[in-house]
């Protein structure tokens, strides 16, 4: 089996289209026959939620569980527990409210920024793709994130707060290259919510492609539509909500561009560092 690819999809800004991300880039790849992880890192649940379970506090298992295993040094077997199959193809770890409390006995956890790496390392081994949908923080949980990751995508809207936050977000990534997990890539940011008839969405998307010699910008480009909105309302993909939608589209082209990057960085391995 090939080996698997770790994604995490992080911004520590709110609202930026991460778990919406995750959903549609995690079902574009179960289409086109990837075996497919997706992990929800929020206590918020929208991942879970967005993918139909209405009520995330009424599941047995969920991430934080999970999690708890592997601090206790417990069995996590069978290796599939807790993980939700074939939602729209892809298989879930649900998160609930429980995970806000696990994220502060963290702390005093022996190795706290690989608890999410040692559950993922037991499990990936049955996937090509896991994609880690992270909160909007650059806490715990992200780092645990950062710190199980081949790569990093990062959802931002194309507004002048948004785009000032990356830095931040860099700073992290970069924290984390050095201490935790050198081989982390950037797979670069992903353009969310972009309607191109505001010249301020287009002057800001100009000047990041500009200094795109530093980070890169992926082609795609997601646009604004109401039916996106309507998709975690409804509990499915945009696939299932709007399959032949702009949204769906871009969707489909970011799948390609995400296989294209991988294959190239299988075949450049350590070349291609998105910086
Ligand atoms: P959080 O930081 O709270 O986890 P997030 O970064 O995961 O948020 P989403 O929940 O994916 O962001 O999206 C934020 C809101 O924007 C949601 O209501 C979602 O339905 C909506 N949305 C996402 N993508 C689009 C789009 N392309 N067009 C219009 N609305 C969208
Ligand atoms: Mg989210």
């Amino acid at each position: 089996m090939n080996k698997c690819k770790v994604v995490a999809v992080a911004n520590q800004k709110g609202g930026v289209g991460k778990t919406t991300t995750t959903v549609n880039l995690g079902v574009g790849l179960a289409q086109q026959g990837k075996k497919v992880l997706l992990v929800d890192t929020d206590p918020q649940s929208s991942l879970t939620v967005s993918l139909g379970i209405k009520n995330p506090d009424d599941l047995n298992t969920t991430i934080s569980d999970l999690m708890q295993v592997v601090v206790d040094n417990g069995n996590l077997s069978p290796l599939d527990k807790g993980i939700l199959k074939d939602i729209e193809g892809v298989d879930l770890v649900p998160s609930n409210i429980g995970l806000s409390s696990f994220e502060v006995s963290l702390v005093n956890t022996m190795s706290r920024e690989f608890v999410l790496r040692s559950y993922l390392g037991a499990v990936k081994r049955n996937y090509d793709y896991v994609l880690i949908d992270c909160m909007p923080s650059l806490g715990m949980l992200t780092i645990n994130a950062l710190a199980s990751a081949d790569s990093v995508l990062i959802p931002c809207q194309a507004n002048y707060l948004s785009t000032k936050g990356l830095k931040l977000l860099m700073g992290s990534i970069a924290k984390v290259r050095r201490q935790i997990n050198p081989e982390l890539k950037i797979d670069g940011i992903l353009l969310t919510m972009v309607d191109s008839r505001t010249n301020n969405a287009k002057s800001i998307i100009a000047a990041l492609r500009q200094t795109g010699s530093n980070l890169r910008v992926l082609n795609t480009e997601i646009p604004f539509s109401v039916r996106a909105a309507e998709c975690s309302v409804e509990g499915k993909s945009i696939f299932a909500h709007d399959g032949k939608g702009k949204v769906a589209a871009a969707y489909t082209a970011l799948v390609e561009e995400v296989s294209t990057l991988e294959q190239r960085n299988r075949n450049r391995p350590g070349a291609d560092r998105g910086l």
